[in-house]
C-alpha cells in the first residue's frame, strides 16, 4: 500500500486573523493540524509567496477594489490586498505550527501569475508538489490549511489528478459559501471528511482495503485529464 501525505496549504500569518487578507478563526486549524502531523507517512507545507509588486495586488490596480477581476497577460486574476509578500512578517506560517523537518514548497514569485493551488508550488530541493509525492511513493493526500474556498479547493482538484484526494474540513476555514465549494468538491470525486472520520480511513484496515476495492483509480492522468474516482464513502451530503 502506498503512503499517506498530508498536505498542509499556506498557513501563513496574512490569512490569519489580523493578516492582511484574513479568513475568520483561521488560527483555530493550528492544533489540529499539530496533531495530524504525526499521523501522516508524509507531510508538506505550501506557501504563498508573492513579490511586493504582484500584479493581482489593490496597489497595482488603483482603479479597482479587492475581487474585481484583472487580466494581465492573458491571465485573470482576482484582486487582492498586498499580501504574503516575499520576507515580511505576514508570509511567515503561524509560529504555533510544528513544522520543523517538513518541506516548504512556494508558489506565486510570478508577479503575473496568481496560482492559487499549492500544487504548483516548488521546492528548490525537491522540485515540484508532483515528483516529491510520487519520489515518496504516496497515493492519498489530505488537503487542510487556507483559505478553504481557495487555495485549499484549488490544492485539492490538482492533486485529485494523480492522488486520491481527501479534505478535511474541520482543518480548514472558509471567506465564503462552504457548503457550496463542499458539493464542488464532491461532485469532482473528493472524499470530503472531518477529521474524526480519519480513524475509519486510516485505522481500520478491512474498511480501508473494502474501500480501495471500490474506488477507481486514474490510469495515465495529466493535470488537463482529470480522471474523476468513484466516492462510496462521501462524508459530505446534504
Ligand atoms: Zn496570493
Amino acid at each position: 500500500m502506498g503512503k499517506r501525505a498530508l498536505f498542509i496549504v499556506d498557513p501563513q500569518l496574512d490569512f490569519m486573523p489580523g493578516g492582511n487578507l484574513a479568513v475568520e478563526f483561521g488560527d483555530k486549524i493550528v492544533p489540529l493540524i499539530n496533531s495530524l502531523i504525526s499521523k501522516f507517512d508524509v507531510v508538506l507545507v505550501s506557501g504563498d509567496w508573492h513579490p511586493e509588486d504582484h500584479k493581482s495586488f489593490t496597489t497595482e490596480n488603483s482603479d479597482k477594489k479587492v475581487l474585481d477581476v484583472v487580466k494581465v497577460r492573458g491571465k485573470k486574476m482576482i484582486v487582492c490586498p498586498p499580501h504574503c509578500v516575499q520576507g515580511t512578517k505576514g508570509s511567515e506560517f503561524h509560529p504555533d505550527l510544528e513544522l520543523d523537518n517538513v518541506p516548504v514548497f512556494y508558489k506565486g514569485k510570478d508577479k503575473f501569475d496568481h496560482p492559487f493551488s499549492g500544487f504548483v508550488g516548488e521546492n528548490p530541493d525537491l522540485g515540484s508538489v508532483e515528483k516529491y509525492l510520487k519520489d515518496k511513493e504516496v497515493d492519498e493526500v489530505y488537503v487542510v490549511g487556507l483559505a478553504g474556498d481557495y487555495c485549499v479547493k484549488e490544492t485539492a482538484l490538482d492533486c485529485s489528478v494523480f492522488f486520491k484526494t481527501y479534505f478535511i474540513v474541520d482543518g480548514t476555514r472558509f471567506i465564503g459559501d462552504m457548503n457550496k465549494i463542499l458539493k464542488g468538491l464532491v461532485k469532482e470525486g473528493i472524499m470530503v471528511i472531518n477529521s474524526g472520520d480519519l480513524g475509519f480511513f486510516m485505522k481500520d484496515e478491512k474498511n480501508y482495503k473494502e474501500h480501495l476495492k471500490k474506488s477507481t483509480r486514474p490510469e495515465k492522468a495529466t493535470r488537463n485529464t482529470r480522471v474523476k474516482f468513484n466516492n462510496p464513502y462521501v462524508g459530505y451530503t446534504d
